[in-house]
């Protein structure tokens, strides 16, 4: 294996139109280059379907960091949590895991088009044979809706669709399902998968989990969490890295790139050279595909 060098660019967490991006996997890692990135980490919402597309279209230099996003809930008794659980290197076949995308994706499909459902009895023009093409045979997600809001002339901009239609406070929507934190870590390691949570403290998304759920996701096998990521402002990012250095968790960085469905270019943030030494040195069931391999 060779080794990270100190000089290379690392964004470990897109998407592309395998789940709610806007770049085809091919366009994704072409675009990659041209932002001087030399570790990609490819991580679309409970699918692996882009994995092959980049690895076949990856530009020479560049090294994959194959990976998936897996919705996830932490239930504290009545309460329920929505957070984000990225895995790395797991082995696309393994049952368990495969079975769970599979349940995620379907259900992401029933949940949206009940959404629609639910803007369309309120006299909303939109369809789901439009948000269904604009997923193409991806993973659905909200940005698709967002987009048929915005095409259909109903709102103007991304933004206001989700803040006026699609919020979880605009009385359209349906909650999706989502996997118990706890499993899909154990999941994700027995799939000899890299667990790492995504935005951990990204408040304005919604309510964030305190520092001793953190604590206890570590005990239960997360080996990282992101600490520079659009969603997470300065005093966010100082207080996960203070406590990814007490848990003993890798600190990544990332841009979570989605295209044109957010205004979040390439590489805005990004993963230390040392971090990304740190998670290849774990064992896990495959190796990045490229440079690094
Ligand atoms: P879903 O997974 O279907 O619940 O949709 C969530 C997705 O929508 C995530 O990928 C978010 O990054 C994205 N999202 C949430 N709020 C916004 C926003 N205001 N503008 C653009 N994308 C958003
Ligand atoms: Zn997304
Ligand atoms: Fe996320
Ligand atoms: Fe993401």
């Amino acid at each position: 294996m060779s080794t990270v060098s100190s000089s290379q660019l690392i964004d470990l967490h897109t998407h592309t139109t395998a789940s709610d991006g806007t770049d085809t996997p091919a366009q994704l890692v072409a675009k990659a280059a041209d932002a001087g990135i030399d570790v990609l980490g490819l991580t679309d919402h409970d699918t692996t379907a882009g994995w092959a597309e980049a690895a076949e279209h990856l530009p020479p230099g560049m090294t994959l960091i194959p990976g998936a996003e897996f919705s996830c809930v932490y239930v504290d008794g009545a309460r329920r949590i929505s957070l984000h659980l990225l895995g790395y290197l797991f082995d696309p076949e393994d049952a368990m895991l495969q079975d769970e995308r599979a349940r995620l994706r379907e259900d992401r499909r029933s949940r949206a088009r009940r959404m629609v459902e639910n803007m369309a009895a309120d006299g909303i023009p939109i369809t789901w044979e439009q948000v269904s093409d604009l997923a193409g045979g991806g993973t659905v997600g909200r940005p698709h809706l967002a987009r048929a809001l915005v095409l259909s002339g109903v709102v103007p901009d991304i933004d206001t669709a989700f803040r006026d239609a699609l919020s979880s406070r605009a009385g359209y929507y349906v909650r999706k399902a989502d996997t118990d934190v706890f499993a899909a870590i154990a999941m994700v390691r027995s799939a000899g998968g890299l667990p790492v949570f995504a935005h951990p403290l990204a408040r304005r998304r919604g309510p964030v989990v305190d520092d001793e759920v953190i604590a206890r996701m570590a005990e239960a096998g997360l080996v990282g969490m992101e600490i520079d990521h659009p969603d997470q402002d300065a005093t966010d990012r100082a207080e996960a890295a203070a406590l990814a250095r007490d848990l003993g968790l890798i600190g990544t960085g990332s841009s979570d790139y989605h295209g044109t469905n957010k205004p979040t270019g390439l590489a805005v943030a990004t993963t230390r050279p040392a971090a990304l030494e740190a998670l290849l040195a774990l064992p896990s069931a495959k190796r990045p595909i490229g440079a690094l391999a």
